[in-house]
């Protein structure tokens, strides 16, 4: 018997370079895999306990839709100590499950084919296969000029009639760059000219590791079409607990819910508990890890700089974007010579869209022993290179 046919779209979408990456490195055991989207620490103590405590006690039933309202109130009062955001929790946020569960449904109630979304990128592996898969088409804006942050004109200039959406990432995966509050209030500035969705994704914005976060959520004069995601993976190192969530206006969250219930029905039930105690017993967590972050990252780019790259300081999230231009070479062959001739594993910068072409991305969620080894692994292969 023939398969029957696929969905089409399927065919513009193919397995993330990230995860190329991470599976070559899977059979050397002697290198350093550098290639990680997520903290190398332990899931809070606090979080562990009160779940170990909830499975022996609690039924575990399914929770509201859109989650348990303890757990909405958490998230809506950490945006209001936060970011001055006012959200109510009954109808104006969703859990999901993790953010990519919460880009999905945003994406699934706003896009049409043919709708356009802007991203600037470098951008996340998992944006474009999104909204190819609804049959809509990302626009990328460049913004390897600008220090990786996205200017008011080259948005504009990339909008038409068919955007739908601007899809932004800070702080950003893979290069670590954060908006300053300029930035932030000059693009309110321009979402207020323009009926487009704002999609903010701010996983990393635990891990701002100079000064703060300045979120879009503190401008309520764009409250009615601003969409933000966050969740637990990166700032208590809880990726596989799959809790995220998104704040939206009340209009939007009803249309958000159908989505949501039709996937998934809700979050789940050990997670959301997990998250409950996260957000109000570890809620120092982050800060403690960051602060190796910062010590992991003012070294590596150090040595990086001193080797000669051309690198932009990363103010957040775990992961610098050297530039290799130099070496001539695509940066899928410099990855794939530096795992097997000296034995340490990065990302590819083409795996984050063209504009990411000419750089790696290392991840510092790992400790200093191994940042250290791999540094001098890669300055002799370097040394060797010219
Ligand atoms: N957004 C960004 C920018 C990410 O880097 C990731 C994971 O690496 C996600 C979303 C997905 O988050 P989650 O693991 O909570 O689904």
């Amino acid at each position: 018997m023939n398969v029957p046919e696929l969905n089409r779209l399927l065919k513009n979408v193919s397995v993330p370079g990230t995860r190329q990456m991470a599976n070559r490195v899977a059979g050397k055991p002697e290198s350093i895999d550098l290639t990680l989207g997520q903290p190398d620490f332990p899931v809070p103590q606090a979080v562990r306990n009160r779940v170990m405590q909830a499975v022996d006690n609690e039924p575990m039933k399914y929770s509201h839709n859109r989650g348990t309202l303890e757990l909405r109130k958490a998230i809506t009062d950490f945006y209001k100590d936060k970011y001055s955001a006012e959200y109510e929790p009954s109808n104006e946020v969703i859990v999901t499950n993790g953010g990519s569960e919460a880009l999905d449904t945003i994406f699934r109630t706003i896009i049409n084919p043919g709708d356009e979304v802007i991203m600037p990128a470098p951008i996340y592996t998992g944006y474009e296969p999104i909204v190819t898969m609804l049959g809509g088409t990302a626009v990328l804006v460049d913004t390897t000029e600008t220090g990786f942050i996205p200017t008011v004109q080259k948005l504009e200039a990339a909008m038409t009639q068919r955007t739908k959406a601007v899809l932004l990432n800070y702080p950003n995966n893979p290069t670590g760059a954060v908006y300053p509050e300029g930035t932030v209030a000059s693009l309110v500035e321009l979402f207020k000219r323009h009926d487009i969705f704002v999609v903010v994704d701010e996983m990393y914005a635990e891990n701002t590791l100079d000064g703060e976060h300045h979120s879009f959520t503190s401008y309520p004069e764009i409250k009615d079409r601003l969409l933000a995601v966050n969740g637990l993976s990166k700032s208590h190192a809880m990726t596989g607990w799959r809790i995220g969530w998104l704040l939206a206006s009340a209009e939007m969250i009803e249309k958000l819910t159908l989505v949501h219930l039709y996937n998934t029905l809700c979050a789940s039930m050990p997670s959301q508990i997990a998250a409950l105690e996260a957000l109000t017993g570890a809620a120092d967590v982050p800060a403690e890890m960051n602060a190796a972050y910062k010590e992991r990252r003012d070294y590596i780019y150090r040595r990086l700089v001193d080797m000669g790259l051309e690198t932009v300081l990363p103010e957040g999230a775990f992961y610098i974007f050297p530039s290799i231009k130099e070496y001539n070479e695509s940066s899928f062959d410099f990855a794939v010579e530096l795992l097997e001739e000296a034995g340490v594993a990065v990302v590819p910068g083409a795996a984050f869209s063209e504009y990411g072409e000419g750089h790696i991305r290392i991840s510092f969620a790992t400790g200093m022993e191994n940042l250290e080894e791999a540094a001098d692994r890669m300055e002799k292969f370097l040394n060797g290179k010219k």
